[in-house]
């Protein structure tokens, strides 16, 4: 149990100034749609409407690429990089400038706690602002030849779980190599896309450089596949992945896809078991585990699993859970109904096929779409909660012996998108990180991001990289 009661401390929503009803971004504007419908928006941790937003149909699709494209061929791709970086940092600064606004906004929508989106979510969009906007004069010099070219027009199909986010890591490399981008945020978490557009106004970027086209999945599904795209950078499920990658083979359009992961956090006997309990914590529960790179299989080394799992209980009783605006909260709302639906579905699963469930006490708010964090111990790696990803806070541990035993059980999944190795040997870090068929190895740390770092996976969490000069590569016509 905490060790003492902590009051209240809500920020408070009036900094935000949510619409009832939003359209399009299109050309510089929002307009409304020609063939699109409308559909309502809801704050996951209360199941209030927040607005109406469009379900851009194909006409308007077909307007925001053409937007883009005349934006694309009459000045974004013949600005200097010099030029296009003045944008990028203004986008950046205006970024800082609203972060408040911008963090309470992406905590409404999205249901994360506030101090995930104001001291990560948010800085770390500034960051890549920033970041990229530091190439865009310099891509010469980045090893992709002496005077790369960009693509043209980039489509941009995002998820839910980072959303302000995601969109940063897709539309600040693609202006910085001198793309135009037409971006689809997920169907449940549209507002800060729509936020983001205001702040392309107010940092005057020309007009089609940026259109944000807001719907569900066929709205996505339309835009990837529409002719006048030239790259397609996708992240999302594994599942919509291989759609998308069927629906470009044979085309033109380059593509990347960030697709999901079942990473291992692997805790050898030396670690320092109290930072890998913080670390463990970390890695499944930041974000509700709504994570494509979550540790969501713990293999602990069998001499100490016993330890650590007590510590990690004992951990968990003092995590609150509840309103995603009160600035004591370290887990909040699940994203949607349906994300409940399947996190519950796969852990009733894990109890019949004889994992033992543990929750600490936690009582889940009465309205809003809630689930306790949770450890599974006795997994087996037959088991569908070590297999798939459920994408929720629902930790699955397995044991291991010998480091070899760690590797072949971390890399046994169909997925490589992350790993954690806790050891207090630097030479064992080295070896695990030369096994792990991982695009990253934390060692001693979880679920750290920085502009500068690649982030990408093997086997079916994708192919391609975000983030880093690797990130340039995507956006680049080489
Ligand atoms: P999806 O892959 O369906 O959604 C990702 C994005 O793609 C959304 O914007 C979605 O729109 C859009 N989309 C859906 N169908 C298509 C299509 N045929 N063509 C183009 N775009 C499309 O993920 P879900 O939100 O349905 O989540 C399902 C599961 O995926 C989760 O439980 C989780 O396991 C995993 N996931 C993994 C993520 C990761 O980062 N690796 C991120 C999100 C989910 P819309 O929102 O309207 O569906």
């Amino acid at each position: 149990m905490p060790t003492f009661d902590y009051a209240p401390a809500p920020e408070s929503p009036s900094i935000v100034d949510i619409q009832p009803s939003y359209g399009l971004f299109i050309g510089g504007e929002m307009v409304e749609p020609v063939d699109g419908t409308r559909f309502k928006t809801v704050n996951p941790a209360t199941e209030e409407v927040l607005s109406e937003v469009v379900a851009a149909g194909p006409e308007d699709v077909d307007r925001a690429v053409a937007a883009a494209r005349a934006a694309y061929d009459g000045a974004w791709s013949r600005l200097s990089g010099r030029d296009r970086g003045k944008y990028l940092y203004r986008l950046a600064r205006i970024v800082q400038e609203r972060s408040r606004e911008l963090a309470v906004l992406e905590s409404i929508d999205n249901g994360k706690p506030i101090r995930e989106s104001r001291d990560v979510d948010v800085p770390l969009v500034a960051a890549h602002f920033f970041y990229y906007a530091g190439w865009a004069d310099k891509l010469a010099y980045a090893g992709f030849g002496a005077d790369p070219r960009p693509l043209g027009v980039a489509a941009q199909v995002i998820p839910w779980n980072f959303p302000l986010l995601m969109l940063a890591w897709k539309i600040a490399p693609a202006l910085a190599c001198g793309n135009t981008v037409v971006l689809k945020p997920a169907e449940t978490t549209p507002l800060t896309a729509l936020a983001f557009a205001d702040i392309c106004r107010q940092a005057d970027l020309p007009p089609g450089v940026v259109n944000i086209v807001t719907g569900a999945g066929e709205t996505g599904r339309t835009l990837v596949e529409h002719r006048g795209v030239d790259k397609v950078a996708f992240t999302g499920s594994t599942e919509v992945g291989r759609q998308i990658a069927r629906s470009v083979a044979g085309t033109r359009k380059k593509v990347t896809l960030e697709l999901g992961g079942k990473a291992a956090n692997v805790v050898f006997d030396d670690a320092p078991l109290d930072q890998a309990v913080e670390g463990i914590v970390n890695g499944i529960f930041f974000n509700q585990g709504h994570v494509c790179c979550a540790g969501s299989r713990l293999l602990v080394q069998e001499s100490v699993a016993d330890e650590l799992l007590a510590g990690l209980k004992r951990r968990l009783t003092t995590l609150r859970l509840g309103d995603p605006l009160d600035k004591n909260t370290d887990i909040g709302a699940i994203n949607s109904a349906e994300q409940l639906d399947k996190i519950r579905m796969l852990s009733e699963i894990g109890e019949t096929e004889g994992a033992e469930r543990w929750s600490p006490p936690c009582e889940l708010p009465e309205r809003g779409f809630w689930f306790p964090p949770t450890v599974f111990t006795g997994v087996s790696q037959s088991h569908r909660i070590a297999r798939e990803e459920i994408f929720g806070p629902v930790l699955s541990v397995l044991t291991f012996r010998t480091p070899t035993e760690a590797v072949e059980k971390a890399n046994n999944t169909p997925y490589g998108l992350s790993a954690g190795v806790w050891t207090e040997k630097g030479s064992r870090i080295l070896w695990m990180a030369q096994r792990l068929r991982a695009g990253v190895v934390w060692a001693n740390t979880f679920n750290r991001f920085d502009p500068t770092s690649p982030f990408g996976g093997y086997k079916e969490s994708g192919y391609g990289r975000e983030g880093g000069r690797h990130g340039l590569e995507a956006y680049l016509d080489v």
